[in-house]
């Protein structure tokens, strides 16, 4: 009997509604206002030739012709299709500003000047006083300024950038001289000695991987030499039997020969994090008074901004960089200053960084309060996940990231899922891992040590009942 109501739910392809017939169907009037006839009709174009495949696999039902369903179906399509490639994801990978997740989230502050900079014409170089044009650099060179104490500023694509161009502004055919110590990969393909290459500058290496003294920039200098330069080591640390030259070292020496000295300081914190109990980071102000005449460092690092490079630094070697060719291929969008004036302003009230920067927010979140929140979380993903994995809460270990001070860690607290039974794990936590992408607002964690490890420190609690509202999905 249920072989005979199964046999007549069948349905045959002569028994498929034609395109024509289906577009004046009442059930597609709202998809056709929407997405236009061209699209829809391309939709239903695909799901009707599915059909079709069915019904010669003899596997077409009857209920699935009805032109409600196929409106569903069609719909269930194109949002797909249109839904942005951008997702937003819940980072429970323990690293703060995660280069793949696109870094530092911006404060609220940012969104009314960005939001505005998108829908309405801006003064972007255009000089309100005069009536003329003006220069994009204005709109933060101030503020940059006033935070740092350089005499002038200017803002590029990013830190790769801002070091390319300062090489090629001051020493295109000309000597640099490096340390060993310093001749760092940050992640990406970002090299000093290919960077310096393409910028057409000729790399003079100093000292040896541990060791480098201040007498040795001196004793390389030579008619060739253009600058003398400093690379922050930001995701790696020397330690032992090390010594390097100190910016105000190589500054002295540099002063005495009348050549500039530029700094690239990678991460670029314009506050010490030490000041929140973090560790200590030279900040551009600390560089540009130990003698630095230039410096170099990412928006979207621990400033907590957009991407960007910035060049700050003393105001003649400015103005020639600004002179430079790859400094319009270099420069920033409206968008980008849009964002980063906002950012750079919150820093004139350090003391209410902590709440309103997101990125450092994140960094000084207690342990207590994400232990606090796996508790809560815990009874539903247990649930979720069945009895074939076993969930605990426990302490873990988040870092900063983007070559932020790489060898420290920030206690903080999550959950570990293991598989029950022993063998096949490996492939058991990239399936699990791979369910836990395929959710809504994908949830991407860390694979360690034969367990999934979901860090809580960047699920403020704002997102935690979306976080947990999604758990059921992973039941199905
Ligand atoms: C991160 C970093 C860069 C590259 O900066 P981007 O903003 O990612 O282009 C260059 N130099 C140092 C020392 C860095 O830490």
């Amino acid at each position: 009997m249920a072989a005979g109501a199964d046999a007549a739910a069948r349905a045959a392809a002569c028994d498929i509604p034609s395109l024509d017939r289906l577009l004046r169907d009442p059930a597609f009037e709202g998809l056709l206002g929407h997405y236009g006839q061209s699209r829809l009709t391309a939709a239903l174009r695909a799901r009707l030739g599915a059909l079709r495949q069915a019904a010669r696999e003899d596997r077409l039902r009857h209920d699935a012709l009805a032109p409600a369903a196929l409106a569903q179906d069609a719909r269930r399509a194109l949002e797909d299709s249109d839904r942005s490639r951008l997702r937003s994801v819940f980072n429970l990978t323990g690293t703060v500003l995660h280069t793949n997740l696109g870094r530092a989230t911006l404060p609220d502050e940012a969104l009314e000047p960005v939001l505005r900079a998108l829908t309405t014409p801006v003064a972007l170089e255009f000089d309100l006083g005069r009536g003329g044009r003006g220069d994009r650099d204005e709109l933060v060179e101030d503020l940059v300024c006033e935070l740092t104490g350089a005499e002038a500023a200017t803002v590029v694509n990013n830190n790769a950038a801002a070091v390319l161009l300062m090489l090629n502004a001051l020493a295109n055919r000309r000597e640099v001289i490096v340390s060993r110590g310093e001749l760092v990969e940050i992640g990406g393909a970002f090299r000093i000695p290919d960077i310096m290459s393409r910028a057409g500058a000729k790399l003079v290496e100093v000292g040896t991987t541990n060791r480098t003294h201040p007498a040795d920039y001196g004793n390389a200098i030579g008619a060739r030499t253009a600058m003398l330069m400093k690379v922050h080591c930001s995701n790696y640390a020397i330690q032992g039997f090390t010594r390097s030259a100190e910016v105000d070292e190589v500054a002295a020496i540099a002063r005495r020969h009348d050549l500039p000295v530029g700094v690239d300081l990678g991460s670029g914190t314009l506050v010490d994090p030490a000041r929140w109990g973090l560790p200590h980071e030279p900040t551009v102000r600390d560089t540009i008074q130990a003698g630095a005449d230039l410096v170099t460092f990412s928006g979207d690092k621990l400033l907590g901004g957009p991407q960007a490079g910035l060049i700050v630094g003393r105001a003649d070697l400015i103005s020639k960089i600004r002179r430079n060719p790859l400094k319009r291929a270099l420069r920033v969008g409206k968008l980008t200053l849009a964002a980063l004036e906002p950012v750079l302003a919150l820093y004139r009230s350090p003391e209410l960084l902590p709440e309103r920067l997101a990125a450092l927010r994140l960094m000084l979140r207690p342990q207590s309060a994400m232990q606090a929140q796996a508790g809560r979380l815990r009874p539903a993903l247990e649930q979720a996940l069945g009895p074939d994995w076993t969930v605990e809460d426990c302490a873990m270990s988040s870092q900063i990231g983007s070559g932020a001070m790489p060898v420290e860690a920030l206690p903080s607290w999550g959950l570990r899922l293991r598989r029950g039974g022993k063998g096949g794990s490996g492939r058991a936590l990239q399936q699990l891992a791979k369910r836990l992408r395929e959710l809504d607002r994908p949830v991407i964690g860390r694979i360690h040590d034969d367990a999934l490890w979901l860090d809580l420190r960047c699920l403020e609690e704002g997102d935690e009942a979306a976080f947990a509202s999604q758990l059921e999905e992973l039941r199905a």
